[in-house]
């Protein structure tokens, strides 16, 4: 192992940013703003903090940095801790929503920037820190732009916030070689230090199965495996990295290479470098983190490495021996959906500037090669040239009351990197008016001073504050936790094995009541807690155990959110007589009046938020075959395809949403849009 200890040292060493290492540091020291840019793999993650903490700047305060994904911010931090040989947790440690590993002695502190953003609502002046490192700034994550701005303005705008503090903060905004005149020119003119690093060419290829009549993502699942399988029998050594865009789709993948890849003659040789296996490895956010691991260890020789993977393998993480990409095009995101007036996943085509970006992961170590599925045609009329900032195109809903609470009374004209419409600010406004989180002249309620200590979306805090209110937050807390964990049922896929996993899934369903997709949620998180061997029974109920495994850790940090809130003297309090299934659907109500639809004559539900769209329940809701019995139910998501599903559905009475509706129609936006200013 100590081999293995040294040859990792060489690695580090030999990396394009280590010999910048003394001049980094010190441009660190001298500037309160500083943009560091090199290409993907030079080392920015993962060794700049390293120098940093070598330097001892640690002793001022803590060096902390943000990533837009959960899973970068664990990976990485991981990966430094054991490069450092420390203990993860220790000095160096991590915080995602939900899971906090860190400890009195961590310095080096990753973590993502929703939670820098809820460090700073605690500690304005993040006294705690004495450098924060925004990394991956090119991605535009909503979080990480809006810190951008307010690190803009207390550090350096009116607020002179930094005056409060014993050191002055610095403030180090790392990013691929996008954008970087942008970012400096808005931290005032700030020095920008770009590590030179040497790429290799990449040439990249059309396709011809995706063309812009596939631009809704068609079935594109099939194509990347023929592709990826033509790379592996026909193209000399080297590992790939196939992009898709979710989990369902990798693992779909990862299936069908499992069952083809076998019938590929494996010694195929080619000037003497013979491949003879295929490993393939799926890459994804929710995936175990042990998993995840294996991605970035050598395959054995003679072994060829096949990474399926979301875009995180784009700029996040970066695996050694890349040399061919297959490029999907599409990459699943959330946009407003102005159709249905909510944020909605979906798949879209990448943009061309992304294209380039996942190309360039072939060329690291030597030349390579990207094959795109899409024609030359998709890319000219399908694709735009840059991926539009998250904060243009999401719900600013949770952010604008962040903003609120920190005292930026002017959400309009803040200092954003790039602007988002006045539309999207109005509407963030008016939900949390409707939510009582702000009253008529946009100041943050008692009310509002609560939900933002909630990292869940706003109505499910109002959901959850309701039922607190009554004393029966048992009800709302394992809900809101199940909710904040994606993939709780087993979807196998595969068509027999589905049959039975939707029975099992039946069979929950109707025993929890059989009518009300949240009561079946609650349900399913109570008997798994309460069963002898919880992991078995989730095996027999085509329940992810690992899923229930996050729901138990939310529920309980969730409840001790609430417990320190319900000790403040003025915590609402409020009195209900009826039983506790109407209680537990009022209170949902409470929150998801913005998300109830009605039946009308002509058979079909409608939405009441104004949009009128038609919607249908989901075929995996618990009501699906119920349709014709109800009337009027609230819903937790929706699915857009060539028809509005509604996910996660429970039926309502009308008297308890008969004083909430209106308030969707109350708020004048003109009136907004001066509060919004004031
Ligand atoms: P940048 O931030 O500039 O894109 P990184 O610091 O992420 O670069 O990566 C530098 C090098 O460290 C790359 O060669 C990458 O493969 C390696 N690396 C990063 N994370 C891991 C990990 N978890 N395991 C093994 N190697 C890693
Ligand atoms: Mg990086």
């Amino acid at each position: 192992s100590s081999k293995c200890e040294s040859q990792r040292c060489d690695e580090a060493k030999s990396l394009p940013i280590s010999r910048h290492r003394d001049a980094l540091v010190r441009a660190v020291e001298d500037h309160v703003f500083l943009v560091v840019t090199g290409e993907t793999g030079s080392g920015k993650t993962t060794q700049l903090p390293q120098y940093l903490y070598r330097a001892g700047l640690w002793k001022a305060g803590n060096i902390g940095i943000t990533q837009p994904r959960r899973v970068a911010a664990i990976t990485v931090a991981q990966r430094v801790s054991h490069e450092m040989r420390f203990t993860l947790g220790k000095e160096v440690g991590y915080q995602v929503r939900f899971d906090d590993c860190t400890s009195e002695a961590t310095v080096v502190k990753y973590m993502t920037d929703g939670c820098l953003l809820r460090e700073i609502l605690a500690d304005p002046l993040l006294s705690k820190y004495s450098i924060v490192i925004l990394d991956e700034a090119h991605e535009r994550s909503l979080n990480t732009d809006i810190l951008l701005g307010l690190l803009k303005k207390t550090l350096c705008g009116v607020d002179k916030g930094s005056e409060g503090r014993s050191v002055p903060l610095h403030v180090v905004v790392m990013s691929a070689t996008l954008e970087t005149d942008k970012l400096s020119t808005f931290l005032g003119g700030c020095p920008v230090f770009t590590i030179p690093g040497r790429t290799f060419p990449v040439t990249s290829s059309f396709g011809s199965a995706i063309g812009p009549k596939d631009v809704n993502g068609s079935s594109y699942v099939n194509e990347v495996v023929r592709v990826a399988l033509n790379v592996h029998s026909g193209e000399l050594a080297g590992d790939i990295l196939v992009f898709l865009t979710g989990q369902s789709e990798i693992e779909k993948a990862c299936d069908l290479l499992y069952e083809k890849a076998e019938r590929i003659d494996y010694r195929y040789d080619v000037q003497d470098q013979t491949v003879e296996g295929l490993l393939i490895l799926p890459l994804y956010g929710s995936m175990p983190t042990d998993q995840q691991r294996q991605i970035f260890l050598a395959p054995p020789t003679g072994i060829r490495k096949c990474v399926v993977a979301t875009n995180i393998a784009a700029t996040s993480l970066t695996i050694d021996g890349i040399k061919y990409i297959v490029d999907s095009g599409f990459v699943k995101q959330l946009n407003h959906n102005s159709r249905v007036g909510m944020d909605i996943l979906e798949v879209v085509p990448i943009s061309k500037s992304e294209a380039q970006q996942r190309a360039g992961r072939a060329g690291r170590t030597s030349a390579g090669k990207c094959f795109r599925i899409y024609s030359n045609e998709f890319w000219e009329k399908c694709m735009l040239e840059y991926t539009v900032p998250e904060i243009q195109r999401t719900s600013l809903t949770a952010v604008v009351l962040t903003l609120k609470c920190l005292g930026v009374h002017d959400v309009i004209g803040f200092p954003y990197l790039d602007r988002p419409e006045e539309r999207l600010i109005l509407e963030a406004l008016k939900q949390l008016y409707q939510f009582d989180a702000i009253d008529r002249r946009g100041r943050v309620t008692r009310l509002g001073e609560l939900m933002v200590e909630f990292p869940l979306h706003p109505g499910l805090t109002r959901a959850l504050l309701k039922a607190a209110s009554f004393g029966c937050e048992d009800l709302l807390l394992p809900l809101a936790a199940m909710l904040s964990v994606e993939n709780i049922f087993i979807r196998p896929g595969h068509p027999e094995k589905q049959k039975e996993a939707d029975k099992k899934h039946r069979r929950l369903a109707a025993k929890a009541g059989g009518m009300n997709d949240f009561a079946t949620l609650l349900s399913v998180f109570q008997w798994c807690k309460d069963s002898d061997s919880p992991s078995a029974w989730c095996k027999e109920n085509w329940v992810h155990w690992r899923a229930l495994k996050s729901a138990f850790s939310i529920e309980t940090q969730l409840c001790e959110i609430l417990l320190r809130l319900k000790q403040k003297r003025d915590f609402p309090v409020e009195v209900f007589t009826g039983n506790k299934s109407e209680l537990f659907r009022r209170c949902l109500c409470t929150g998801y009046f913005t998300n109830v639809a009605r039946r009308s004559v002509g058979k079909t539900f409608s939405t009441m938020d104004g949009h009128g769209t038609a919607v249908h329940v989901h075929p995996s809701s618990s009501l699906f075959e119920h349709e014709a019995e109800l009337d009027w139910l609230i819903f937790h998501d929706m699915m857009v395809t060539s028809r509005v599903y509604l996910r996660t559905v429970c039926p309502i009475r009308y008297e308890w949403v008969k004083e909430l509706l209106p308030k969707l129609h109350q708020v004048d936006v003109y009136e907004l849009s001066n509060i919004a200013r004031e």
